[in-house]
C-alpha cells in the first residue's frame, strides 16, 4: 500500500500526493524549499492524532502548516514526509465574555477572530502584518506579533490553555480557562515559539481584551533615521507608552507615495506614535509625545479622525507589497528581516544596517515594529545576478550578527525555522540549546516533528524534502 493510501485511511479524499499539490506546499513566504510527499487535511483531533501515530509508525515527519505566510521556512517540510495543512480546522468554537476568553481551532485566521470579537467590544490584540490571511495556529507556533505589542504584548500574553497532539498521538492540555495558574510547569508557554517541533496545537483558549474607546496617530518626521531611533528611547524614558511605535525610512516612505500620492505623511525618516485610551487620556498623551519630539524633529503632527488614520495604517500594512516598486529590474528578498534589539540600541542598529548596505552596495529600506526594538530591513537585488546574491548573503549575516553583537535576536516575530537556525547557538549559546534538545528529545524522541528547524536536529527522518 502505497504512503498516500495510509493516510486516506483516516483522512479520505483530504491527503493527496499530487504533483502540483505537493509543489504549493514546498514553500511559505520565506526562500526555504522542500517538497513534501504528501499533503493532509485533518478536520479534528481525532484525526490530527490518528495521523500522527501512523507516521511515527512509518518512521515519516510531521510538518504542521496554517497558512503558509512564514517568513522562515517554518512550515516547510525540508526533510519530506507529510504536511499537516490545519488550516481547515477554523470554527471559532466559543466567545466567552464574562472570562475574557475565546475558543479556537489553530486555522482560524486573525482577522476572522477580530471581526467576531468587535461586535462585543473585544480584541485579540497581536497585529501583524500578515494578519488577513495567517492563522491563530502558525502565530501561536512562531509567537507572532505586530504593531501593537509595545503596549499590549506578543501573542504569548494572550494564550490561557492549549491542547495538543503530542508525537506519539497523545493528546494533552497545557493550561485552563482561568486568567492566571500557578500549576505546574508553564507548558503553554513551552509550546508558545516552539514552531511545530514539540506537538501539533488543534485548540486553543486564547484572552481577549476591551477594544480602546478613541485613538490617536502622532506622526513625527526627523532629517535622519538615527535620531527618529534616538527620540523613541526618549519617549520611552518619559514614562509615555504607544500602544504602536512605527518606523518608516525615507525610502519607505517615498515608494509609498509612489503608490499613492495623496498619502498623508510628510517626507523624511518618520516615526507614527499611536496611543489609545479615552479622549482625554490619548490628548494628554498625544501632546507629551509632540514635546519629547518637537526639539529634533523636522515636523510633527497629529491625527485623531478615524478615516485618516485608517488610512495611513493601511499604507503601513502595505509597505511589504509596495517595496517592490522602489526598482522594476530589483526584487526584495527575505533575509535578515527581523532583527531585534534593546530599544537604547536602536540608534546604532539603524547606523549599522545603513553601513552594511553601503558596504555591499545593497539598497535597504529599514520599517517596522520600532517601538519593540523590531527593524524590518528590506534588501533589494537583481536575482539574475550572482555576485548580488553573494553580497545578500553576506549582507543578511552582518545584520544578523550585529543584532547580537547589540545584545538582541535575530527574530523578533518571525521565527528561527530554517532561515535563521544558524544562528541559535550564537545568540542563545551552547548550554540554551542543549537544553532545548533536550526537551525535544523528551517531547519527540524520534525526532519527526518539523525536522531541521530551531538549530535543534543534524539528523533525524528523512523521506525526501528534494526542493
Ligand atoms: C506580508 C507579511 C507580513 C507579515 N507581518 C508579520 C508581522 O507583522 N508580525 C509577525 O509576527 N509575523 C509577520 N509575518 C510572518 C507570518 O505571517 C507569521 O509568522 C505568522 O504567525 C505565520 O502564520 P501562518 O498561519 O502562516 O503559519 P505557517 O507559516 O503556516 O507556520 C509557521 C510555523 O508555525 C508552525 N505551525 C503552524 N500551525 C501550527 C499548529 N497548529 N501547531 C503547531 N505548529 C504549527 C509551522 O510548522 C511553522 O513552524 C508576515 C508575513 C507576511 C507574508
Amino acid at each position: 500500500m502505497d504512503l498516500i493510501d495510509k493516510f486516506r485511511e483516516i483522512v479520505g479524499e483530504r491527503a493527496t500526493a499530487a504533483p502540483a499539490e505537493r509543489l504549493c506546499y514546498s514553500s511559505d513566504a520565506s526562500m526555504v524549499k522542500g517538497m513534501p510527499d504528501c499533503v493532509v487535511r485533518p478536520m479534528s483531533t481525532e484525526e490530527v492524532s490518528k495521523v500522527v501515530v501512523l507516521a511515527a509508525e512509518l518512521g515519516v515527519p510531521v510538518t504542521a502548516r496554517g497558512a503558509g505566510t512564514g517568513l522562515a521556512g517554518g512550515a516547510v517540510p525540508l526533510r519530506g514526509g507529510i504536511v499537516l495543512d490545519l488550516s481547515g480546522m477554523n470554527r471559532i468554537l466559543e466567545v466567552d465574555l464574562a472570562n475574557l476568553a475565546v475558543v479556537v481551532e489553530p486555522g482560524v485566521v486573525q482577522a476572522r477572530l477580530n471581526d467576531r470579537l468587535k461586535p462585543h467590544g473585544f480584541f485579540f490584540p497581536p497585529d501583524p502584518g500578515s494578519s488577513s490571511f495567517c492563522t491563530i495556529g502558525g502565530l501561536i507556533a512562531n509567537n507572532g506579533s505586530g504593531m501593537r505589542c509595545v503596549k499590549y504584548g506578543t501573542t504569548k500574553n494572550y494564550v490561557l490553555d492549549l491542547e495538543v497532539v503530542l508525537a506519539d498521538g497523545r493528546v494533552m492540555r497545557t493550561g485552563s480557562r482561568t486568567l492566571k495558574s500557578a500549576a505546574g510547569y508553564d507548558l503553554t508557554r513551552l509550546f508558545i515559539g516552539s514552531e511545530g517541533t514539540l506537538g501539533i496545537i488543534t485548540k486553543a483558549i486564547l484572552r481577549m481584551t476591551p477594544l480602546p474607546k478613541a485613538r490617536r496617530l502622532v506622526i513625527a518626521s526627523f532629517d535622519d533615521a538615527e535620531e527618529a531611533g534616538r527620540v523613541v528611547a526618549k519617549t520611552f524614558a518619559s514614562g509615555i507608552v504607544p500602544s504602536a511605535c512605527e518606523i518608516l525610512d525615507r525610502t519607505t516612505i517615498a515608494v509609498l507615495k509612489r503608490c499613492d500620492p495623496g498619502l498623508a505623511l510628510p517626507d523624511g525618516d518618520i516615526i507614527l506614535f499611536e496611543v489609545d485610551g479615552t479622549e482625554q487620556s490619548t490628548a494628554e498623551s498625544a501632546q507629551e509625545i509632540a514635546s519629547v519630539c518637537s526639539p529634533t524633529a523636522a515636523q510633527v503632527v497629529t491625527a485623531s479622525g478615524e478615516a485618516e488614520m485608517e488610512e495611513i495604517w493601511a499604507a503601513r500594512r502595505l509597505v511589504g507589497a509596495a517595496v517592490s516598486r522602489l526598482d522594476p529590474t530589483k526584487s526584495r528578498i527575505y533575509v535578515g528581516e527581523d532583527v531585534g534589539v534593546p530599544i537604547k540600541k536602536i540608534p546604532a542598529l539603524i547606523q549599522e544596517v545603513s553601513e552594511i548596505s553601503g558596504r555591499f552596495s545593497l539598497p535597504a529600506m529599514k520599517y517596522g515594529h520600532i517601538g519593540d526594538g523590531n527593524l524590518h530591513v528590506a534588501l533589494f537585488i537583481d536575482v539574475l545576478d550572482e555576485d548580488e546574491w553573494g553580497r545578500l548573503t553576506s549582507a543578511a549575516d552582518a545584520i544578523h550578527r550585529a543584532a547580537i553583537r547589540l545584545g538582541g535576536t535575530v527574530s523578533s516575530e518571525h521565527g528561527i525555522g530554517a532561515a535563521r537556525a544558524e544562528y541559535v547557538v550564537e545568540q542563545l549559546g551552547e548550554e540554551t540549546l542543549s537544553v532545548m534538545k533536550a526537551i525535544k528529545r523528551a517531547l519527540d524522541p524520534e525526532g519527526i516533528l518539523n525536522p531541521g528547524k530551531l538549530g535543534l536536529d543534524d539528523d533525524g527522518p528523512s523521506s525526501g524534502g528534494e526542493g
